[in-house]
């Protein structure tokens, strides 16, 4: 232990000595301030954790025909592990400020749908197949040579092009990172509430960081519209970047004081500067606490009127959170992750003990369960050659969702036949992704009474009144005949991710037009207005169960617009309920009907943002 005004004895050391040597703590070391850029906000009081990136080491590998097949399998199993954790951190995107939604989802998109049936994949495929090369060294070259690609188009936009071929170069990390079962070496030995310290933070390293466990990142390297500063922000880590002569400064084990809004890291804080942010941090706390309290409370307006707020879910792994959330029931179960991750499609009892689970932990709140959407930009790899795919040039408009159910009836089938199976367990309802015309959930229909009248024969027991069957609406056609598709439908489900892009043909994949994606465009609004009148009008229950229901700042809209039910992130539910018990319904129809009145979406979002900063005050 060095004693007060002892000089620290500075031999010179490598980085690695210096990394693994605490330094002794010394009773009154002046604080030292490093200013950097603030990218994400919130305080931490923490010690130092100084680290470098770990690259995983992966050697060039050349392989025998006889394992093509298990290397192009190990391929889709790290593809869909790594679409598992870019769909996780996308799922924490409606918690966030808006700005960083903003430019976290297109880039997120981008990730997923490269992870997906990309040119990074089929050529790693091929690759795989023709050069005989390992998964991991056919990515990386394939990676490469899309990254040289992007490199020598003739742009003017440089720094456009190197973002592009460093995001394929990012993805590329990641799927060698899982081929290989590479940890993040680097920051697994990081203790519980540490500051981390380190020169450079890859996008890809800033999404495996495990929020509860780090209590904010400073970097030497690094900009604010960096994917990495989005990452952080998406990640609620409290961050700042670009702080010169950090790594040099800050050594293991040193005391610190970050303020991820100011934009510094003090090291060695002072008194004064330590009680400033145990101010700060106090204060962080009762906002969390707040919203904690407003599990128990109902989502009611202040004149009384209740608002359904049920989740979305993708994984089972999140039910807890549902509970923590205080959902009121499934409004959107994706049965997607049935498919994933295996070579044929689950059967009937596969299928029963995941529903089971699901419909028996939610109790007597209603679970809607969605068949399979497959097709689009959610095309499964592992099954790419059981399912038909959609082909030609444009996917989303192909063989997607209820249209590809139709072709292949023995998937619809199973489907219901499972749902129906543990329909008697719970409050179950059955959805119908992709429709566009009433013959369709008519057709849907048909086969979900054969299939009960099929399980009725076997002895199975089933509701006397079989669970309500609805429709997805999320394209423009059926919003347009939401009128005739209710006469066949028991419910609605509005799906504004997939209405938006239909609507506006804007990709919401493509990093190119995420600029003209935009879910407060009057078109997007006149047809959910429309739909949502022609289910009111039948007394027909209907709900929004895209991302725009997680939005705190659009609830007074769509009250206003007339629906009492949103679905959304789990994590999204304690701010969507603060705002609903902020409302009063008729003002929330009045300022409805003045959006409607609007014709430039810039001038709705102006709208928004004054009635949400009304509402604050
Ligand atoms: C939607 O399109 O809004 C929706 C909820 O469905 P998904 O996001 O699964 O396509
Ligand atoms: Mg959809």
């Amino acid at each position: 232990m060095k004693t007060e005004g002892q000089a620290r004895p500075e031999p010179p050391r490598g980085a690695e000595e210096r990394r693994k040597t605490p330094r002794a703590p010394k009773a009154a070391e002046a604080e030292k301030r490093l200013t950097g850029i603030p990218v994400s906000p919130g305080i931490a009081i923490g010690q130092v954790y100084d680290t470098t990136e770990a690259t995983p080491e992966t050697p060039r590998r050349s392989i025998a025909e006889a394992e093509v097949e298990a290397e192009r399998t190990r391929l889709s199993e790290a593809a869909a592990l790594s679409r598992k954790q870019v769909g996780k951190l996308k799922a924490r995107l409606a918690i966030l400020p808006e700005e960083a939604q903003e430019e976290l989802e297109p880039l997120l998109d981008a990730y997923i749908l490269m992870l997906g049936n990309s040119r990074l994949l089929r050529g790693a495929r091929k690759r795989i197949g023709e050069e005989l090369l390992s998964a991991e060294t056919a990515v990386q070259d394939e990676a490469e040579a899309i990254a040289a690609a992007i490199l020598a188009t003739k742009d003017d936009d440089k720094a456009g092009l190197n973002r592009r071929a460093g995001e394929v170069r990012e993805i590329a990390r990641r799927l060698v990172r899982n081929l290989t079962a590479t940890p993040f070496r680097s920051l697994k030995g990081v203790p519980q509430g540490a500051i981390l310290v380190t020169e450079e933070l890859t996008p890809a390293d800033a999404a495996l960081l495990e929020p509860g466990r780090i209590a904010a990142v400073c970097t030497e390297e690094g900009g604010a519209d960096g994917h990495t500063a989005i990452m952080l922000r998406a990640l609620g880590i409290p961050a700042v970047l670009g702080c010169h002569g950090l790594t040099a400064a800050a050594r293991r084990g040193d005391a610190a004081v970050v303020d991820g809004a100011a934009g510094f890291l003090a090291l060695h804080p002072s008194a004064e500067t330590l009680a400033a942010a145990r101010e700060g941090l106090a204060a962080q706390a009762k906002e969390r606490a707040r919203l904690g309290k407003l599990r128990r409370l109902p989502a009611e307006t202040t004149d009384g009127q209740l608002v359904e707020l049920q989740a979305n879910l993708e994984i089972p792994a999140e039910l807890p959170l549902l509970d923590q959330a205080g959902a009121q029931g499934i409004g959107l179960l994706r049965t997607e992750f049935l498919f994933m991750n295996r070579p044929d499609p689950p059967d009937e009892d596969d299928q029963v003990s995941a529903y089971r689970m699901i419909v028996e932990a939610m109790g007597h709140d209603p679970v809607t369960i969605r068949v399979l959407d497959w097709g689009g930009e959610k095309e499964i790899e592992g099954l790419a050659d059981t399912l038909p795919a959609p082909v030609g040039p444009n996917p989303a408009l192909g063989l997607r969702g209820l249209r590809m159910l139709l072709k292949r009836p023995e998937l619809l089938e199973a489907q219901f036949a499972a749902i129906l199976r543990v329909s008697g367990l719970g409050n179950v309802r059955v959805l119908l992704p992709m429709v566009t015309v009433p013959a369709e959930v008519a057709a849907a229909r048909e086969i979900y009474e054969r299939v009960a009248r099929r399980l009725r024969r076997r002895g199975e027991s089933l509701p006397e009144k079989l669970p309500p069957l609805g429709a997805m609406i999320e394209t423009p056609g059926a919003a347009l005949a939401a009128d005739a598709i209710a006469l066949e439908a028991d419910f609605f489900a509005i799906g504004t991710n997939d209405l938006a892009m239909y609507t506006l043909a804007v990709d919401r994949a493509e990093i190119d037009v995420a600029h003209l994606y935009d879910p407060l465009h009057p078109a997007v609004l006149r047809l959910m207005q429309f739909a949502i009148e022609a289910a009111l009008r039948l007394r027909m229950p209907v709900s929004v169960c895209g991302e725009m229901a997680g939005n705190p700042k659009l609830v007074p809209l769509l009250l206003g617009l007339g629906l009492r039910s949103l679905s959304m992130n789990a994590s999204a539910i304690p701010r969507v309920k603060q705002a609903v018990r902020g409302l009063d319904i008729d003002d929330c129809a009045r300022f409805a009907r003045r959006v409607m009145e609007q014709s430039d979406p810039q001038r709705i979002a102006e709208l928004v943002e004054e009635f949400s900063r009304r509402e604050e005050r």
